[in-house]
């Protein structure tokens, strides 16, 4: 399996290589060549195997190069890292609506949906790696739930060293946390003083500076990395075979920021799983509801809201679903992404938009709106809600009521309540507990360094970093 950039003017890349280059050269995300099929027998085959089988199943294509023993245990590594066997197991949510269930992503080691891509990363890093005989060193931006999962991937990890950029006071206080206060000499965390869009930005800046990228030989760990969405295929298939797939077709609904998620359930789509539709759900940041509605992708400025892994502008992982809407002329993404960066806007030709037909629903919920369903769900159900899955529930029973269905409708559960205790605490009066392995957050140290949103402060920190190492 080869890897194409997104605008057309990089060279082809294998697995290995996409994996440490993260972003292409010329500016571009990196695709899949074409979509590895799979049969409805081989999906229905999903139906009771473990968690760590699927997932071989479903990576293997992608991942030419990695022998499938090490894989393998890459793999079963990953997920004994979790704290239930399932990994992803999906339960009712028939008391708030029919034929609606959860997919229960949280259950890894930092409580967030990204822990299933970030921790396999991190073990194919390493495997690559070692056998390369290189050291590189990982640069990401966070809006809160990524910089946690990937620290937590890379901590200790002999030939990676790890910088996390997050926007300074706009992360929830155990998000920040559980950046901040990971003791390991390979982990370096920068608050700088702006919004998530200024750290990708500073990030973006970082990679296609050709000079600094080969002086500290630097790597991604983004959902620009297209190794980070490769696992977040799986789930999508588990919980599809859960609900009587692949004849009975599912719909999805994704509580949306980089567009990562909602692309590999794309993904799965154009596998061969029967995905009926999949509803991008936004808070009040919603250029991706006003885009997929009108064709229109005007940036606004970023709004801070309860659900900060979604204060999002600049989806970097659109730039992905446009180049097969865009018939997969790079020439054409590119003349786009020129657009966005001289006008703050681009236009989705309309011809691009009726491309995925009726697949893509899009839907927004405001603060009061994910307030009440966070009350709601708990009402109903007396389950605690964080808001970006309750964002997700939102999206859902508004989809439905505009196109109604009986296909089985799963949202998406993207974080544990304990993670946003404040907003819980807001909308149910119940304040959630940190699972054990948390208990003591709050009283280890942190260490963080602030700097301005100035791309050559970040680059001269990370360098006297990267020498005293
Ligand atoms: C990252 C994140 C999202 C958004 O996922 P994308 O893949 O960036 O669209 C949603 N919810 C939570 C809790 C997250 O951490």
């Amino acid at each position: 399996m080869r890897y194409l950039s997104t605008r057309g003017d990089a060279e082809p890349l294998q697995f290995e290589d996409v994996l440490i280059e993260g972003l292409a050269r010329d500016g571009g995300l990196y695709v899949p060549e074409s979509w590895p099929q799979l049969s409805a027998e081989q999906i229905a085959g999903f139906g009771g195997r473990p968690y760590v089988e699927v997932a071989q199943a479903v990576m293997a294509p992608f991942a030419g190069g990695i022998d499938p023993p090490a894989l393998r245990q890459i793999i079963a590594d990953a997920y004994a890292a979790f704290r239930v066997p399932e990994v992803a197991p999906l339960t009712s949510l028939e008391a708030v609506a029919p034929n609606l269930h959860l997919l229960e992503l949280w259950h890894g080691p930092t409580l967030a949906f990204k822990d299933v891509a970030m921790q396999v990363l991190g073990g194919l890093f390493d495997h690559v790696l070692a056998k390369r005989g290189q050291k590189v060193t990982i640069i990401g931006a966070t809006s809160g739930d990524t910089g946690s999962a990937a620290i937590e991937a890379i901590r200790g990890r002999s030939n990676a060293d790890i910088f996390i950029l997050h926007p300074h006071g706009r992360t929830s206080a155990v998000q920040r946390r559980q950046m901040t206060t990971v003791d390991a000499p390979n982990v370096f965390n920068i608050a700088v003083q702006g919004t998530f869009d200024d750290c990708q930005n500073l990030l973006k800046a970082m990679f296609n500076d050709a000079a600094f990228r080969d002086e500290v030989n630097m790597s991604g760990v983004n959902s620009i990395n297209w190794a980070r969405l490769m696992p977040q295929i799986v789930y999508y298939m588990t919980a599809a075979v859960q609900l009587g797939g692949p004849e009975r077709p599912v719909a999805f609904s994704v509580p949306t920021g980089n567009f990562g998620d909602v692309y590999a359930g794309y993904a799965a789509r154009q596998m061969g799983l029967p995905v009926e539709r999949l509803v991008i759900a936004s808070n009040q940041n919603d250029i991706l509801t006003r885009v997929m509605r009108t064709g229109e992708h005007a940036l606004g400025p970023v709004t801070q809201t309860l659900a900060p892994s979604m204060d999002i502008q600049i989806s970097s992982n659109f730039e992905r679903l446009l180049f097969d809407m865009l018939g997969r002329e790079g020439a054409a993404v590119a003349g786009l992404m020129d657009d966005l960066k001289r006008a703050r806007s681009f236009r989705v030709p309309d011809a691009a938009l009726a491309s995925t037909g009726a697949l893509f629903g899009a839907e927004r919920a405001d603060e009061a709106q994910t307030l009440e369903t966070m009350r709601a769900v708990h009402a109903k159900t007396s389950m605690l809600m964080d808001p970006h899955t309750a964002i997700g529930v939102s999206a859902a029973l508004a989809d439905r009521a505009a196109h109604p269905s009986d296909t089985p409708m799963v949202v998406l559960g993207t974080a544990h309540p304990a993670k946003f205790p404040d907003a819980v605490e807001r909308a149910t009066g119940v304040r959630p507990p940190l699972p054990e392995h948390l208990a003591d957050l709050y009283d280890r140290k942190e260490s963080y360094e602030v700097l301005p949103n100035d791309l050559a402060a970040v680059q001269a920190h990370v360098r006297r970093r990267v020498a005293g190492r």
